[in-house]
């Protein structure tokens, strides 16, 4: 079940992020699909969102889990109703579509779609998947990744698990800066110190993170 106060915060600061990189107000926008491995089961929709200046490009990724379901639908809310007016914002929703559909986090199970990047366009098909995913970021020449994910227990009561973190790029000072301000703000409705969120540097290997992180500033929240 979708915690509702999970939603709501991923909203919150996705919108705050868009905000700080998008002025918003007039209706200029186009959005186009893009189909990741067209004609195949994992055939999945990219949402391009162009206006008539380029920059800047940023990514929305959410569901290479597909039991995180509150990502996929804030991304989902966010493709209906965010109006940018320069820039381009690419947003795919259900980045392994068959884990969406089966509610589970990996599929095929053994094969994580966060540890394969970034991909193999002869290997298997979650590789190839992710192949296809990085492509289309270094196509658009993306300057700041928005990676989407829950997790079954938080950060501060146990590290083996990301919940309630923002992983970013340590390179990166005006990232931490921005994330470090994100993150205040999200924790103002939290009272129990271990339920705060806290800003983590350098992403996991094989991650949708460390795949932007070739070429990309990013974001990774962990909810
Ligand atoms: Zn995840």
């Amino acid at each position: 079940m979708i915690s509702t106060r999970k939603y709501f915060r991923i909203i919150f600061i996705a919108l705050i992020l868009l905000l700080f990189y998008f002025p918003q107000t007039a209706l200029l926008q186009t959005t186009s699909i893009e189909y990741i491995c067209a004609g195949t089961n994992y055939e999945t929709p990219a949402y391009i969102i162009k206006t008539d200046y380029k920059e800047p490009v940023i990514m929305i990724v959410a569901g290479t889990h597909g039991n995180e379901k509150a990502g996929i639908k804030a991304a989902e809310y966010l493709k209906e109703n965010l109006h940018i007016e320069r820039g381009t914002l690419i947003i795919i929703p259900k980045a392994n579509i068959l884990a969406c559909e089966e509610n589970v986090r990996c599929f095929p199970s053994e094969i994580n779609l966060n540890r394969v990047y970034p991909g193999n366009p002869q290997g298997n098909s979650v590789e190839k998947l992710a192949y296809e995913i990085f492509s289309l970021m270094k196509r658009y020449d993306i300057g700041l990744l928005v990676d989407l994910h829950e997790s079954i227990e938080f950060y501060r009561k146990n590290p083996k698990n990301y919940g309630q973190t923002v992983v970013i790029d340590s390179k990166d000072g005006d990232l931490f800066e921005l994330s470090s301000f994100l993150v205040e703000e999200m924790n103002k409705g939290i009272i129990e110190d271990d339920n705060k969120y806290q800003v983590l540097v350098d992403p996991i290997e094989g991650s949708t993170a460390y795949s932007a992180q070739l070429s990309a500033r990013h974001f990774c929240f962990n909810f």
